[in-house]
């Protein structure tokens, strides 16, 4: 039996997985602030969760961060209270056994490359877009982590081929301006349609009115779909990906599975090529928020 456990900044969920097969799971809210309390609630839902299937498991932590290669203490994390801690070793010391612990992106990724929407492929770049942009890369079955633990972070690249009106961008919390981010992730659409239209709208009611024919709404998803294309593009001429699986709350949006295909070969290289077709596959996450509890549990694959 495999369990994940993905801890969150307001909750963390438990799975407990026999192959693809869900036997049990279970949330609880996150002890906020409170390093102790947070270990201590992990293990509990790893002994309810046994309890509960009558098995012991391997167990997968997903976190808002990642470990430093360098010393194993947690990096990057936006649930600061986990920060320069040894998560690791505490969790195994109270677990009594060994832990493995990846960044939520990458859980994303492993999972649904393991038995997802990029079940199969060799190549995956597993995208979650809502809050933020994070991104994980699986090959042949395995996570890319790197000697700085952050394979895949594209979203605090630059946007591509951006236009006058897109330079500098707007401002990122990483300190940078027009990162990828700042026009992509939910917050970001919303923000773009709002400097375009004075309308204060959240991203599925943006959504919604270009559906219902607004023009302005209209104008900024196709800004966004563009915008997204060329983010993606690049992605595909550094790693080629096999398939591009989309999670996160802007992964509900329909119609971007047609229309970020249909524009991202103007970006891709293919000199001389003409109208070669793009082969890389863009889908939907198939396991949707379930995707970053599944892939903790798939890290001992
Ligand atoms: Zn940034």
């Amino acid at each position: 039996m495999r369990i994940g456990i993905d801890l969150g900044g307001t909750k963390i969920e438990g799975i407990a997985l026999d192959g693809s097969r869900e036997l049990a799971r279970l949330r609880v809210a996150t002890p906020r602030g409170d390093y102790e309390a947070t270990l201590d609630a992990v293990a509990r839902l790893v002994r309810a969760l046994e309890e509960r299937t009558g098995a012991s498991g391997t167990v997968g932590v997903g976190i808002p961060g990642t470990l430093s290669p360098e010393n194993g203490l947690v990096k990057n994390a936006n649930s600061v209270w986990l920060i320069g801690r040894v998560l690791a070793a505490d969790l195994e010391r109270l677990l009594d056994r060994p832990v493995r612990i990846a960044n939520d992106a990458n859980c994303f990724a492993v999972s649904e490359a393991a038995d997802g929407a990029g079940a199969g492929a060799e190549v995956v770049f597993g995208v979650i877009v809502g809050t933020g942009t994070g991104a994980g890369i699986v090959v042949r079955g395995q996570v890319l982590t790197g000697p700085n633990a952050i394979a895949g972070e594209w979203g605090h690249n630059p946007l591509p081929s951006p236009t006058d009106e897109e330079r500098p961008g707007p401002q990122c919390y990483c300190g940078r301006y027009g990162c990828i981010e700042t026009f992509l992730s939910g917050p970001g659409f919303q923000a773009d349609h709002e400097r375009a239209t004075g309308h204060r709208l959240a991203a599925p009611e943006i959504v919604a009115a270009a559906c219902a024919g607004d023009l302005g709404a209209t104008a900024a998803l196709e800004r966004y779909e563009l915008r997204m294309a060329r983010a993606l593009a690049s992605i595909i001429n550094l790693l080629d990906p096999d398939v591009i699986v989309l999670g996160g709350g802007m992964s509900n949006i329909d119609r971007l599975y047609e229309s970020v295909p249909m524009i991202w070969g103007r970006y891709v290289f293919a000199s001389g090529a003409g109208r070669e077709v793009i082969r890389t596959r863009f889908a939907r996450a198939r396991h949707g928020d379930a995707s970053g509890v599944r892939g903790a549990a798939w890290l001992w694959n």
